[in-house]
């Protein structure tokens, strides 16, 4: 049964673990960005990129995307990150070889089924395909096709998404693995996880308790985080209580010299 982040037994957890040495980690669409239309379009409100500013400079933040690292990148130019990573955990690392071959023939043969196909757009991010449908004026017809096409590829990863199919290498590291490798890489002690769809799960399935707070961005029946946000706008609200919960001297000050009403 997920609990609700910002009730006031979540806020307690989330005080808690800011002050342990924590990595912060965010997705990226639907999670920092609201979901459009058009993923191009996609961008963080501006109440939220500057939130998560100043919670970079106060905790080791990364961002675990499924964009890849290069697309995610021109979002954070200003926010000093620790890690950027993309490709659903694939970058920034050196993968095998093997894998961009696969994307390759992987594209080729999904764009003869499905080329014809009216609102179907297959992204290539090079180590892994996005095959978007949320154009598609006929979602099941394209679900099926799309389905039926990807059946047909091997050592393939498949993971449905919202109005998008990915397909990655089998075997190749997810947002689980990546998460642990920035957690041991900053020498933190455990993470917080924000996350909103099906690849987030690598992460939620991890089940280390301790080690992982996880929550995903609307409640579900079938996600194995623990803890859940209402929707997107909520993640200013989560923000701020990262933000609270580490306080600077110069917060503090400001608070002090404000004038009381
Ligand atoms: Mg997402």
């Amino acid at each position: 049964m997920m609990r609700p982040v910002l009730s006031r037994e979540g806020r307690e957890v989330l005080a808690q673990i800011a002050w342990a040495n924590v990595l912060v980690a965010f997705d990226y669409d639907g999670t920092l960005a609201p979901i459009v239309d058009d993923p191009a379009r996609a961008t963080m409100r501006r109440g939220t990129r500057g939130l998560l500013a100043r919670v970079a400079e106060r905790y080791p933040s990364a961002v675990i995307s499924g964009r890849a690292q290069h697309d995610a990148m021109l979002s954070f130019s200003d926010i000093s990150l620790c890690a950027l990573i993309g490709n659903h955990g694939l970058e920034p690392w050196r993968n095998p070889d093997d894998y961009e071959v696969r994307v390759r023939r992987w594209r080729r043969l999904l764009e003869d089924r499905l080329g014809n196909l009216k609102g179907v757009v297959i992204e290539d991010k090079r180590l892994s395909l996005a095959i978007h449908y949320r154009a598609s004026r006929e979602k099941k017809v394209a679900v099926a096709a799309i389905r039926e096409a990807v059946a047909g590829l091997s050592s393939v990863r498949v993971i449905s998404g919202k109005q998008v199919v990915n397909v990655l290498p089998y075997g190749a590291p997810h947002k689980g693995i990546a998460l642990q490798r920035v957690r041991d890489q900053q020498g933190c002690d455990t993470a917080l996880f924000v996350g909103d769809d099906e690849t987030d799960e690598d992460v939620f399935s991890l089940d280390q308790p301790g080690r992982l707070l996880g929550v995903r961005v609307g409640r579900s029946r079938t996600s194995r985080a623990p803890y859940y946000l209402a929707d997107q706008d909520a993640i200013d609200e989560l923000l701020r209580v990262l933000l609270s919960a580490r306080r600077t001297s110069a917060d503090m000050r400001r608070e002090s010299d404000a004038p009381t009403a």
